[in-house]
Order: structure tokens, then sequence, then C-alpha cells
């Protein structure tokens, strides 16, 4: 049977799961959404129920966007946070139980693919993504490529903005995640003695009425972001920085509140504009990508995930999936 003309885009989460078809232009042709699982080997499961249900085996390939750390030219997955699939060779199983060839790559990379094509970054060649969430995803496109150094590069919430900040899971202490994403928010509005049923709404409504304790509650969240901002600007002099996630539009707002500061590192903050479509979409075309030869440098497209699917053989017995 031959393919048909679409892809299909899985964008993982511990809490959801989303997938779709997506066509070659990145139009979301059909779409559904489930309640995700906190156990690895549960939620392969359910990614490939829902590869299954989107007609895994006729489809052109394959792209799954995985929290955490993942090897951006292999697919293999080192860790998660709320979700971990490390050592699970997802590729390597999805290639054998659907003969296509498949993308496995971190989640905020393929939602910046999403957006350079189709939303904030359309028609930019180089942008920076930040996902504002539970935690703070990275990805950073250059020339139109993800970035992916020598396995993971973009884990941009492990930018350290406070050397004697709170600890974070890295090892390191005052990432930007464990200062500006919405855990810290929650920690920001508790240390200045906010009850826990303040939303974001009201601390803007109060901070644009000029109220100093709201507005000290955003400079500490959004501030950390800035700094964060301006070193990615510093060091990958970007045409925009995205800024998505759950707690993307609530970091915007913030950092209309930080004191003016004019440097060389002024970027252009833009609004993710795909919402919760940008996952599935950037992985669809992602995938699409590996195997159309439509990605300018070949060598790398062969690296990207590239192995094109080749039945069982190997592919089973490369399965790191521990038993028991
Ligand atoms: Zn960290």
């Amino acid at each position: 049977m031959s393919p048909e003309d679409f892809a299909i885009g899985v964008d993982v989460g511990g809490t959801n799961m989303r997938v779709a078809r997506i066509s070659p232009s990145g139009e979301p042709l059909k779409k559904r959404n489930i309640p995700g699982s906190r156990d690895p080997f549960a939620a392969v499961d359910l990614i490939k129920n829902l590869v299954r249900d989107m007609g895994g085996a006729r489809a052109r390939a394959i792209g799954v966007g995985i929290p955490g750390r993942v090897d951006g030219w292999t697919g293999a997955i080192f860790s998660g946070g709320f979700l971990n699939l490390a050592g699970i060779d997802l590729k390597g199983e999805l290639e054998a139980a659907f003969g296509r060839p498949t993308l496995v790559a971190n989640d905020c990379g393929m939602a910046l693919v999403g957006e350079s094509r189709r939303g904030a970054a359309r028609g930019l060649k180089n942008s920076v993504m930040l996902t504002i969430g539970t935690g703070i995803g990275g990805a950073v496109m250059e020339s139109g490529a993800i970035v992916n150094g020598r396995r993971c590069a973009g884990q941009l919430g492990h930018l350290v903005v406070n050397i004697g900040g709170h600890p974070c899971p890295c090892g390191q202490r005052g990432c930007v995640e464990t200062e500006s994403s919405g855990t810290a928010l929650r920690r920001h509005l508790d240390e200045a003695g906010y009850g826990r049923e303040i939303r974001f709404e009201h601390l803007l409504r109060e901070a644009e009425a000029g109220d100093a304790r709201a507005i000290g509650v955003m400079c500490a969240w959004g501030g950390p972001l800035r700094a964060a901002i301006n070193t990615l600007s510093a060091a990958f002099d970007p045409n925009v920085v995205v800024l998505g996630g759950g707690m993307g539009q609530a970091a915007i707002r913030s950092l209309d509140f930080l004191p003016e500061l004019k440097t060389w590192y002024d970027v252009d903050v833009r609004l993710a504009e795909l919402g919760d479509d940008a996952g599935v979409i950037g992985c669809g075309l992602a995938a699409l990508d590996l195997i159309s030869g439509s990605l300018r440098d070949k060598k790398r497209l062969v690296m990207v995930n590239g192995v094109p699917a080749s039945g069982k053989s190997g592919l089973s017995r490369a399965l790191s999936r521990k038993t028991g």
C-alpha cells in the first residue's frame, strides 16, 4: 500500500497527549487529544494507540515530540520531567509497529518548527522559542534548522540567571526555569504573601493599577526571564524570540513591568500563535522533511533521526524497554 499524503504528529506530555494528521502544508487534518500518563510504558502504549487510530501505517512519516532531553540526531531519549521516557527506544518501537520513517525529537523544538512555518516566526530563519509552563522548554533555530549541538542543545530552561538561586533538578542553581516558570510564579506569590486563590489576571490588574506588591512579583518573575532572553539574543542574535506554553502570554505581560533597560541585545519578543497545535504541526512537518529531502543540508537530513524503517530486524533487538 502506498502512503497517503499526510504525516502523523504526536505531542507527548504527562498531562495531555495530542495527535494529528498533518498535511504537507502543515494543516492539521484530523486531531485528537487524550489525557496522558506518567507511567512510561503506559505512555508508550498510548502513543502507539494514537498513531494506529490516525492510520499510522498509511502515513508518509511519523514525528513525535518528547519533553526533556532528546538526542536531536538519533532520537534517543535521555531524560524527562513529569513523564520520564529515558532509555525507551520509542523511534525503534514505532518504526517496528508501523513500518514508517519516524522522527523523535524535543517537544519545544517541534513547536518551534511549527511556529516557524505557520506561526509567530513565519518566514524567519533564525528564531528562539521558550515554552513557559510548569517548567521552561527551549529550542533554537538557525538558518531554518533546529540546533542540536552534540546531542540535545536548546535546554534553555537551564540557562543560569541567578548563580545563588534556587536548586534545579539539573544540578545547577538559579536556572531560569527555577525563577520564571509557572511553578516559580506560585513561589513568588507565596513569598509576597498572596493567598492560593490569586489568579494571574488579578495580579495583572493590581500591577496595572500601580500596586507595589503586585509589581514586585511581576519583576521577580519576569526579570530572570528578561535576563535569559537577552542572553539568548547575545548568543544567537535571532530575528525573534517566541514565548509559548500555557503561561507564555502571562510571561510576556510580566516583561512590561520591568524597568526600561536599553541593551545591545534588545530583540523582538512575540507570543506563539499556534497554541496547542504548534507541537503536532511541527512534528508532522519535521517528519515530512525527513523523507522529502527539503532540508537543505542533505547530510544533516540523513543524520537527523534519519534511518528509514527496515522492518523488525535490529529494531526490535534494539528495544531498550525494561521488563518487570
Ligand atoms: Zn536547571
